[in-house]
C-alpha cells in the first residue's frame, strides 16, 4: 500500500462513530494487560480507518472530487474488513464495512429505492477469485444446486456511476443516484439528456420496469474534453469516472447534455408486469428488446476456469475498449437462485467484482527536474519515490512544460497521484492536497539549463522552454544518441550512458566525432572490455551505408523526420544535392512543407553542420540517395495510400511495397490520391475521404494486382 493510505490522517482525530472502546491513556484496566492493549490498539486504528474512509467516501461520492486512487480507497477499506474480522466485538452497523458508500445530497430531491440498490463485494487476485467460488459452490450445495446449473455470467465492471431508470408505461418518468443504496438523488432532466437513454419503451414493456446501469464518459469524449479545458488554460479533468459523476449531477441539465455521457443496462430493478424471467441472461436479452444499450462483452460461463481466463484475458486489453473498466462482474445466472443466495447488508451474495490491479498509486514527489532535449527543450519531470504501478516501478515521471506544472499545482514534498495505464507513459495526475505539508512552496520553473548555466528562453506562444545554446553538452550529447538510434543510423552499443562518458571523455563531441572512435582510444576508457570494443566499433562501421534519409533523420534538423527523409533522399538522390537546394526546391517535393523546407535549409546554410557533413564524408559515411529498386517501379507517378492491417504486410511494408516500385504512400487521402488500399480495421476517415472525391478503393488482392501491373482499376474492373 502506498503512503497516503498508510499514514493515519489528522480527520481520523474527528472521528464520528467510534468504536466504543476508550482509548486514552488509563483505558482498559481487565484483566490481562497484554489483551487490552491490543484491543486498545486495534480500536484506536479501526477509528481511525473509519474516519478517513468516511473523508474519502465524501469526497468520492458527493464531491466528485476524490483525492486518493481507488486501489488506496480499497486497501484502507479492506484493512478494516480485515480488522474488524479479528475483532468482531468492534463492528458497529454503521461501519463503512456495513453500509454502502456514499449519501444523497441535498443538491437533488431524494429518491426513496423501491430495491435497494447494493455495492458489490470484491477479490483482488485469481486466488481470491477462487476463495469466493469455493464459497459460492458451498452455499450452492446447501440449495441443492451446483456452479454448473446455476450458471456464471461475466459482465465488463464498467467505472462510471450507478443509475436507475423508471419507466412507467413505456414512459421514463424518474432517475436516480445510487446514494446510501435506499436513497438517492433525483436527477431525470439531467439523464434524459443522454442520448442513449430511451424516453420512450415499445408497447411490449412492462408496465412497471426500472433499469440500472452504469453512465459513463466514453474516453474519447473525455480526451477531448481536456483537450478543450486545454487550449481555454483551465484545469485539467482527472479522470473519465469522476467526469462523468460530476457531469451527471448538475443542476444545469444543459451542461450534462453537452458532456457525451453515454450508458450501459445491466440489472433491472422493480417491474411489474412483463415476460417472466428465469435468468440474468433473459434480463440482458429483454433489455436489448426494449432498446437498452446492453454491452456486448457480457458472457454466459458454466465453471470458474472459464471466469478465471475471461478475468486475465481482460486484465490484458482493458485498454482496448473507448470506456474504462475496472474490473469484471460475475453474477450467478439463475434468478431463483439469486433470490434464495440473497445479500448481506452491503451486497449481494450472487455476484463479485473481480478487480483489477491499479493503474493509480500515491508516492512522495522528491523533486522537480529538468532535462535538456536535443532540440534543447528543457522538460520538468517528476523524480519520486518508487512506486510499483501499472506492472512496473516508476521513479520518474515527465511532467511536460511549465504550464503544465503550474495547471496540475504539484511542489516537491507533494504526495501525488501517479498514473501509469497499459503501456503508457507514466504520468503525475496531481497532488493529494489534504496531504501536503504546511508551507510547501510552488515549485518554480528555473531561468538558466541546468547543464550548462545559459539563460533558459521560451518564446513566445510557445509551451516550451529551450536552451539556446547548441553547445550545451546536454544538447550534444542528445543529438548525438539521437545519431545512433534505431530510427537513424542504428548504432547497436552506442546509447544514452556511453554517448554521456565517450562526451565526457573528449572523446565525441558531434556526430562527426562517431567515425573517429577507434580500439586505443576505447581500450583507454576504464574497464572497457576488448570485445565490446570490437562490437561497437564493427556496428559504427555498418553504419557507414545507411541509406540517405536514414542519415538525414539522424542529422536531427528540426520538424525533419522520417517521411520527410525519405521524400527529400528520394527526390534529390545525394546529400550535396539537398544542402544546395533552395527553400522553393526542398518545399516543392511532396510531402516536404515551408516549414520543413525551411528548417532544412537553415541547417545546411550553417558553417558548423556544414563542418559536420566534412567528418562524415571523410569517413566514408554513404551520402547518395536509395539504390535504385530491382523491383519493377510499376507504380512511378503513383499515389496510394493505405489504412488498416492487410494479410502479410505490417502498415511500414505495405507502405515500402508501393514506395520500392517508384510509387508516393502518404499518410492521408487527397485530390492527389490515385488509389486507396483498404485492409482490416481501416480508418473511416480516410475510407469516407476517398469516397467523396471518387477515389478508387482496392482490397488486398486488389493491392496485389496492383504492385504486379500499376494499373489502378477503374469501378467496373472492382475498384469500388
Ligand atoms: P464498486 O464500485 O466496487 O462496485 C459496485 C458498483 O459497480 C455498482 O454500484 C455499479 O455502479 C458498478 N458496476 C459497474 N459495472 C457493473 C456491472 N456490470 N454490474 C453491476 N455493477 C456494476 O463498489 P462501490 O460501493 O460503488 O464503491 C466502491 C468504489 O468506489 C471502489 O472502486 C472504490 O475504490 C471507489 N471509491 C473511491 C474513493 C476514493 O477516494 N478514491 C472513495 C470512495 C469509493
Amino acid at each position: 500500500m502506498a503512503d497516503a493510505a498508510k499514514r493515519p490522517r489528522s480527520v481520523a482525530a474527528e472521528t464520528e462513530s467510534g468504536t466504543g472502546v476508550e482509548t486514552g491513556a488509563d483505558a482498559g484496566t481487565g484483566a490481562d494487560p497484554d489483551l487490552n492493549h491490543v484491543l486498545r490498539s486495534a480500536a484506536q486504528r479501526i477509528d481511525e480507518l473509519r474516519a478517513t474512509i468516511r473523508f474519502h467516501s465524501q469526497l468520492y461520492y458527493e464531491a466528485d472530487a476524490p483525492e486518493i486512487p481507488d486501489a488506496e480507497f480499497d486497501a484502507l477499506l479492506r484493512e478494516l474488513a480485515d480488522l474488524e474480522a479479528e475483532f468482531p466485538e468492534l463492528i458497529t452497523p454503521d461501519s463503512p464495512t456495513q453500509v454502502v458508500g456514499g449519501s444523497a445530497s441535498a443538491t437533488f430531491a431524494p429518491v426513496e429505492h423501491r430495491v435497494p440498490m447494493m455495492s458489490l463485494d470484491n477479490v483482488f487476485s485469481a486466488t481470491e477469485l477462487q476463495g469466493w467460488g469455493e464459497r459460492l459452490a458451498r452455499r450452492l450445495d446447501e440449495l441443492g444446486s451446483t456452479v454448473e446449473q446455476a450458471g456464471l455470467v461475466a459482465e465488463l465492471k464498467i467505472d462510471g456511476l450507478a443509475i436507475s431508470i423508471r419507466y412507467e408505461n413505456g414512459a421514463l418518468v424518474q432517475a436516480a443516484t445510487r446514494g446510501d443504496g435506499r436513497v438517492g438523488e433525483d436527477v431525470t432532466a439531467n439523464v434524459r439528456t443522454i442520448a442513449s437513454v430511451p424516453h420512450q419503451l415499445p408497447a411490449s414493456a412492462p408496465a412497471v420496469l426500472e433499469v440500472r446501469g452504469e453512465i459513463y464518459m466514453p474516453i474519447a469524449t473525455f480526451t477531448e474534453l481536456n483537450r478543450a479545458q486545454a487550449a481555454a488554460g483551465e484545469r485539467l479533468y482527472a479522470n473519465p469516472r469522476n467526469t462523468a459523476a460530476g457531469s451527471l449531477r448538475q443542476k444545469d441539465a444543459a451542461v450534462t447534455a453537452s458532456r457525451g455521457l453515454a450508458f450501459w443496462s445491466y440489472q433491472l430493478g422493480e417491474v411489474v408486469g412483463g415476460p417472466e424471467l428465469r435468468s440474468h441472461h433473459d434480463t440482458f436479452a429483454l433489455l436489448g428488446e426494449l432498446g437498452f444499450p446492453v454491452n456486448p462483452e457480457v458472457v454466459v460461463l458454466t465453471d470458474l476456469d472459464e471466469v478465471d481466463a475471461h478475468c486475465q484475458r481482460w486484465q490484458q486489453q482493458r485498454h482496448d475498449l473507448d470506456y474504462e473498466i475496472d474490473g469484471i462482474v460475475i453474477k450467478v445466472d439463475d434468478l431463483a437462485l439469486q433470490r434464495q443466495l440473497g445479500a448481506t447488508a452491503k451486497a449481494p451474495r450472487w455476484a463479485i467484482a473481480y478487480k483489477f490491479p491499479p493503474e493509480e498509486r500515491t508516492t512522495r514527489l522528491l523533486d522537480i527536474g529538468i532535462s535538456i532535449g536535443r532540440t534543447g527543450r528543457a522538460t520538468p519531470y517528476a523524480q519520486l519515490e518508487p512506486v510499483f504501478v501499472g506492472g512496473s516501478t516508476v521513479a520518474m515521471a515527465t511532467l511536460h512544460n511549465q504550464d503544465q506544472v503550474a495547471r496540475k499545482d504539484v511542489r516537491p514534498g507533494d504526495i501525488v497521484i501517479v498514473r501509469k495505464a497499459g503501456d503508457v507513459i507514466p504520468e503525475v495526475v496531481g497532488p493529494v492536497l489534504s496531504e501536503r505539508p504546511e508551507g510547501l512552496r510552488a515549485w518554480v520553473f528555473p531561468t538558466d539549463c541546468p547543464v550548462c548555466g545559459h539563460r533558459l528562453q521560451r518564446p513566445e506562444g510557445e509551451a516550451d522552454h529551450r536552451c539556446p545554446n547548441l553547445t550545451c553538452p546536454a544538447r550534444v550529447a542528445g543529438a548525438i544518441e539521437h545519431f545512433a538510434s534505431r530510427g537513424a543510423m542504428d548504432i547497436e552499443g552506442l546509447g544514452e550512458q556511453r554517448v554521456q562518458q565517450f562526451c565526457e571523455l573528449g572523446l565525441l563531441a558531434d556526430v562527426g566525432d562517431v567515425y573517429t572512435l577507434d580500439e586505443a582510444s576505447l581500450l583507454a576508457i576504464d574497464k572497457f572490455q576488448q570485445r565490446s570494443a570490437r562490437k561497437l566499433l564493427d556496428a559504427i562501421a555498418a553504419s557507414r551505408s545507411r541509406p540517405l534519409d536514414r542519415l538525414l533523420v539522424g542529422l536531427n534538423i528540426r520538424h525533419l523526420a522520417g517521411a520527410g527523409s525519405q521524400a527529400l533522399a528520394a527526390h534529390f538522390g545525394h546529400l550535396d544535392a539537398i544542402a544546395a537546394a533552395s527553400v522553393e526546391e526542398l518545399a516543392a517535393v511532396e510531402g516536404v512543407g515551408v516549414v520543413i523546407a525551411t528548417s532544412v535549409a537553415e541547417w545546411f546554410a550553417d558553417p558548423v553542420n556544414r563542418a559536420v557533413i566534412d567528418k562524415l564524408r571523410a569517413a566514408g559515411v554513404n551520402l547518395e540517395g536509395p539504390a535504385p529498386s530491382e523491383l519493377p517501379q510499376t507504380l512511378t507517378g503513383l499515389t496510394i495510400v493505405v489504412t488498416g492491417t492487410l494479410p502479410g504486410y505490417t502498415r511500414a511494408e505495405a507502405e515500402a511495397a508501393i514506395t520500392d516500385r517508384g510509387g508516393k504512400s502518404p499518410g492521408s487521402v487527397s485530390k492527389r490520391t490515385d488509389a486507396l488500399v483498404i485492409g482490416a480495421e481501416p480508418g473511416a476517415s480516410k475510407v469516407t475521404r476517398a469516397t467523396e472525391l471518387g477515389i478508387p478503393v482496392l482490397d488486398a488482392d486488389g493491392f496485389e494486382r496492383l504492385l504486379a501491373t500499376g494499373r489502378v482499376p477503374t469501378p467496373d474492373e472492382g475498384g469500388s
